[in-house]
């Protein structure tokens, strides 16, 4: 029989071409009066046009995110909002703007209304991760989550191609760890299975095209439902591993993720076996981990740790803070077993086959 639990968290999404024209409205809707838009310094642009668009409601802009949330920036943001009298604002970036928006708003307790431009879908979660000191501290609390995310598929048509396809493959792996989590319900596999669809044929798209905005479409929206995923269940082997290259080997965040998804999925396919055939199956292939790696090889993105800043000498350590702490994944983490990970990962080694043959 059916049984589950679920825990929805409320958020507003509008989704669309040209919707950041409606910013002014959406604002009005959370009640904000005074505004803070936040973004990074290369992204100063982007905040100015949005000021534009809250005509009187903006009272300010703050162009400094940056990577990893230090404790440092969120401090002179706070203080900002605060000097300006700021009853709410609007993040409008990738994830690392996202995250100061997150700090902020949960530190201040004013709504928070996101612009994501990228498909890394912290828009949709509970989950701060901040650095103080050069140590990542990650909390999750219902109040971090934003109130309302506006995507507008006109804003990630600048996305550069490596970008494009790291992002999109970093969305990915939300929607196939997903598959597996002990938490997965009927409508998370739903939305999973959905998003890996999306972002495939959006990849697909965009590399015979970069202009095409149908695909664009598709890989913010496969963006949208993998960060429904990623707010929904708990993750397993792949973000922890992730997390773990990220913070002790400060490698970059999608770039990473896109090199690890398939050894991941192939350390952990002898365990989920039924989510790997449906992802193989949305994918078109006979084998998920080969089609995730094939994919990424195909459209050019990174394949091997060793070319994203990882080294050899670090395997050890890594697999030793991988392993330092249980959290729930299909298969038993074990030290050996990341360590074979990792040394295949580092070279960009074809993945596994459980059935022992070797593919891609
Ligand atoms: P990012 O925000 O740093 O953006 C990546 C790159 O894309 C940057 O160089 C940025 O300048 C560029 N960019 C962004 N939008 C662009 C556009 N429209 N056109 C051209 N270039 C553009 O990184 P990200 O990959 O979006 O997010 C990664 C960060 O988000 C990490 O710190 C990660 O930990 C965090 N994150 C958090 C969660 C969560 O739930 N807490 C989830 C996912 C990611």
């Amino acid at each position: 029989m059916r049984s589950f639990v679920s825990d929805d968290a409320a958020q507003r999404v509008v989704f669309g071409v040209g919707t950041l024209t409606t910013v002014g409205a959406e604002i009005d809707r959370l009640f904000v009066r005074r505004v803070v838009v936040l973004s990074t310094p290369g992204h100063a642009h982007l905040a100015d046009r949005v000021a534009e668009l809250l005509e009187g409601r903006a009272v300010g802009r703050f162009a400094g995110a940056v990577p990893h949330t230090p404790i440092e920036v969120t401090t002179r943001a706070v203080d900002l909002v605060r000097d300006l009298g700021g009853d709410g604002v609007v993040s409008v970036g990738g994830g690392s703007t996202t995250g100061l928006g997150k700090a902020v708003a949960s530190r201040l307790g004013v709504p928070h209304l996101v612009v994501p431009t990228t498909y890394a879908g912290s828009e949709r979660t509970p989950v701060l991760g901040e650095t103080s000191g050069g140590a990542k501290t990650t909390r999750s609390d219902p109040a971090i989550l934003p109130d309302a995310v506006l995507y507008d598929v006109d804003l990630t048509a600048t996305l550069p191609w490596s970008v494009t396809v790291t992002s999109a493959v970093n969305a990915m792996a939300h929607a196939v760890e997903a598959l597996y989590s002990n938490q997965a319900t009927e409508r998370t596999d739903a939305m999973a299975l959905d998003a890996i669809r999306s972002l495939d044929h959006g990849l697909h798209a965009e590399r015979a095209n970069l202009d095409d905005l149908d695909g664009r479409s598709d890989l913010l929206y496969g963006a949208y439902l993998a960060g429904g995923c990623l707010g929904a269940v708990g993750m397993g082997l792949h973000h922890k591993l992730c997390h773990t290259l990220g913070g002790a080997f400060n490698l970059p965040h999608a770039p990473t993720h896109t090199v690890v998804l398939p050894y991941a999925m192939a350390y952990n396919e002898p365990a989920a076996a039924v989510a790997m055939d449906r992802i193989a199956a949305v994918m078109h292939s006979d084998h998920a981990p080969t089609a995730v790696q094939s994919l990424v090889r195909e459209l050019g993105g990174p394949t091997a740790l060793r070319d994203i800043g990882f080294a050899a000498v670090d395997i050890p350590a890594a697999a030793d803070l991988a392993v330092s702490d249980s959290y729930p994944n299909p298969r038993e983490v074990t030290r050996t077993g990341v360590i074979e990970l990792l040394s295949r990962a580092l070279n960009g080694d074809p993945v596994l086959r459980t059935d022992g043959k070797t593919s891609a």
